[in-house]
């Protein structure tokens, strides 16, 4: 017995780019059986169906494949937005010191709890102990890559501009890494996949990426890497490793076609030729990256062949906001007002998140075969119609609360826009309290913010 969704607008993202309307998918336990015209598929199988979705008014769409984030940074959710290239040495790396495991679960689970509840089924995260996240993941439903975020280099050093890497300190990341994947790899019915991710090149020692890279073809995991985000990386990465960053992440394992490689909106054209001949792919942030002044040449990357996957990064809850940006960012950057389309974002938002997470036979787009990880919009609702084009609407008009369903290998997350595997106001109150012992540890330490 399945479940029917009928007479919906379904957005399939399929080869052929088909759009049913109105259209209806047939699912049986986490796969999709069936998409095709509502009337005929919906008339062959609702006497099969234990369930029947009325899909009137809506829209059926791929879940979002969000490629880079790292949850427990909501923490700095109105401190970062303002603090510019501040932010890493001044925020993160020194709240990395004092905040707890339990600040980083509650955290953690915010941000996915809102990325589901903005249609994301697919998240590849990357965090310091992202195995507190892993049980919480489990509960949500939700797909997840996780991977240790790995950095040997001294924290407190590298806020004073010194990088000083530590051969204990890598020992005991590549253990809490290689740990995790051996206990959660392929766990939660296959939900969750660990992934080796070196947090950069400035902060990790030529020995810790190669670790990454042996460990990652051990125990057959993928692996990604944040790469050209600023250039103080590029100058850094030349003055300690004496290689340019993107040099050094190749010859170093961090940039093959089983990397995700995370921003990239400062490169060289050369830096651009390296991902391209490595078959890596980008987790382009533009949302994040817009906050930061710059832009990635995605258009010339996606001239290149490069796969683009679009990424939410930090503190942000909506990801609708990242695909529209997406298409803002390269008009601006392009200086051409049709340089991306609706159509080109709503791909790199599926099918190609589904291809760097290696699982674009599963999961990136609502067809027959595939897993069944889908959202359902309510399009009847203000800012919403009228329906010329429902993948403009999509990308340019919907927000998170529009979001009506989300189903994960056909379970369903989110009903009637409610969150139902978690309790909401309890992890809402649960991350407000985490934050605030942890800023306060941090003012202790540190002193006063510098984006205060
Ligand atoms: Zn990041």
């Amino acid at each position: 017995m399945g479940t029917l969704i009928k007479d919906a607008i379904v957005i399939t993202v399929d080869s052929a780019r088909r759009i049913l309307d109105p259209g209806a998918v047939y699912i049986e336990g986490a796969r999709i059986v069936e998409v095709g015209p509502s009337a005929e598929l919906a008339a062959r199988r609702a006497g099969f169906a234990s369930r029947v979705i009325d899909g009137r008014g809506k829209v059926v769409a791929p879940g979002f494949v969000n490629v880079h984030s790292h949850a427990g940074f909501n923490i700095f959710r109105g401190r970062s937005e303002d603090a510019g290239f501040k932010a890493p040495t001044g925020l993160y790396f020194p709240m990395s010191t004092v905040m707890t495991r339990e600040d980083r679960a509650a955290l953690g689970a915010l941000s996915y709890a809102e990325l589901v509840r903005s249609g994301c089924t697919s998240v590849m995260e990357l965090e310091e102990d992202v195995e507190c996240l892993a049980p919480f993941v489990e509960t949500l439903g939700v797909r997840s890559a996780m991977g240790e975020m790995l950095g040997d280099a001294d924290p407190d050093k590298m806020v004073k501009g010194e990088f000083a890497f530590d051969e204990k300190a890598n020992a005991e990341q590549m253990a809490r890494a290689t740990g995790f994947a051996q206990r959660w790899h392929t766990k939660a019915d296959g939900r969750i996949t660990a992934i080796m991710a070196p947090n950069m090149t400035i902060s990790s020692s030529p020995a810790q990426l190669r670790a990454a890279r042996a460990a990652a073809d051990k125990l057959g995991l993928r692996l990604t890497i944040h790469l050209g985000w600023s250039a103080f990386e590029h100058t850094t990465a030349r003055r300690i490793h004496n290689q340019g960053s993107f040099e050094f992440a190749r010859d170093n394992g961090l940039v093959a076609k089983d990397v995700v490689a995370t921003h990239c909106y400062v490169v060289a054209d050369s830096d651009i030729d390296i991902l391209a001949e490595s078959g890596a792919h980008v987790a382009h942030c533009p949302l994040m990256n817009a906050f930061r002044g710059l832009i990635a040449p995605v258009n010339q990357m996606r001239a290149k062949g490069i796969n683009v996957a679009l990424g939410i990064d930090n503190m942000f809850g909506d990801y609708f906001d990242v695909i529209r940006s997406a298409v803002t960012c390269a008009r601006i950057k392009t200086g051409d007002p049709v340089a991306l389309l609706s159509s080109d974002a709503l791909e790199m938002a599926t099918m190609a998140g589904a291809r760097a997470m290696g699982m674009e036979k599963e999961i990136g787009s609502v067809e027959a075969g595939k897993r069944a990880d889908l959202i359902m919009l309510d399009f009847r609702a203000l800012g919403l119609q009228p329906v010329l084009d429902p993948v403009q609407n999509l990308a340019y008009h919907a927000h998170a609360h529009d979001v009506d369903m989300v189903m994960v290998d056909g379970r369903i997350l989110v009903e009637g826009g409610e969150m139902k595997t978690i309790d909401r106001l309890a992890v809402i109150d649960a991350a407000t309290r985490a934050s605030k012992s942890a800023w306060v540890r941090f003012e202790k330490k540190y002193g006063a913010t510098i984006a205060a």
